[in-house]
């Protein structure tokens, strides 16, 4: 999957909020944009930028022809009213065009990022909105072209797009919200993941600094007690092969592999003086710690 993504605007200081000293809309596109990428690509996808210099300044409709090839053609922007109170996300796209499948796509992401872009910001339900000329702007012979420059020319090579306005920098809150780079970083992440849902990609969710502690705690403890049990299996299996479980449970019953090499010569020197004869049925009928008590007799020499 790839994934163009115009950082709107250009250079540093265009479209400053007249709320929030600092603000300005072409800072956050461009810092948002670059978040934007490295969380997609964290999540599998190949990742466009329309320009690589903040203050390349490509003409409208040329920065959505650049997503030729694309997926998906996202334009970054925040948005602006004559009053402070507007506070929503503003997604626009592809109006229904009745031919191509593309219009259909572009509404499908403008909903699901509107809804993590909302979630994220924690501002009102997104807006969702197109605009179409009223004249034949591409020469096809349908009044079906994209008002917005961007999004015209993003349809003219095929591709999907949509305007994302992160809320009103004329919003006090929202300009705020939209400063701190951190918040930009939760934007980036929560987007990602819905597009990696929507496309089918890896989703990873991001860890709180409080989840990250815990997760690295119980890692630890798992690894101890893996290490633990390690140690503890081992020293079952030696005491197992000891006989230690077991002393008095009779186990051998011919001189064979089977019996410890440390038991075999006495054993045998045993059975063949015919001091250690068994059953009825030629078992011998031996435990671990009668051939343990045998050995010892032996090497005091009372056996001869
Ligand atoms: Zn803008």
């Amino acid at each position: 999957m790839k994934v163009m993504i115009d950082p709107g605007h250009a250079g540093s200081y265009y479209n400053a909020s007249p709320v929030v000293p600092g603000y300005y809309e072409s800072n956050m596109t461009w810092s948002l944009a670059w978040k934007l990428k490295s969380a997609l690509e964290a999540r599998g996808f190949t990742v466009g930028l329309t320009r690589w210099d903040k203050n390349e300044d490509p003409e409208l409709t040329e920065r959505g022809r650049r997503s030729r090839g694309y997926d998906l053609f996202l334009s970054l922007h925040s948005n602006a009213a004559a009053t402070s109170a507007p506070d929503a996300p503003w997604m626009i796209h592809f109006a229904p065009d009745g031919k191509t499948s593309i219009d259909e796509k572009s509404r499908a992401v403008a909903e699901i990022l509107g809804q993590a872009v909302s979630k994220t910001m924690g501002v009102s339900a997104p807006y969702y909105y197109t605009k179409k000329t009223d004249f034949d702007r591409d020469g096809n012979g349908y009044l079906d072209d994209e008002w917005y420059g961007v999004l015209f020319g993003a349809k003219s090579v095929g591709v999907p797009g949509v305007i994302i306005e992160y809320s009103f920098h004329t919003n006090e809150k929202a300009a705020r919200w939209l400063l701190n780079e951190s918040n930009l970083i939760k934007l980036a992440e929560a987007e990602a993941n819905a597009l990696a849902k929507y496309y089918g990609m890896e989703v990873t969710e991001e860890m709180t600094a409080a989840e990250k502690k815990a997760f690295d705690e119980l890692k630890k403890e798992v690894e101890k007690l893996v290490k633990a049990n390690k140690a503890l299996k081992d020293r079952i299996d030696r005491y197992d092969e000891m006989g230690v479980y077991d002393n008095a449970a009779i186990k051998w019953a011919y001189i064979d592999k089977n019996l410890p090499d440390w038991a075999r010569p006495t054993i045998k020197k045993l059975a063949d003086k015919g001091i250690l004869k068994g059953s009825g049925n030629n078992s011998l009928e031996l435990s671990w710690l009668m051939m343990r008590i045998l050995v010892i007799l032996d090497r005091t020499g009372v056996f001869g």
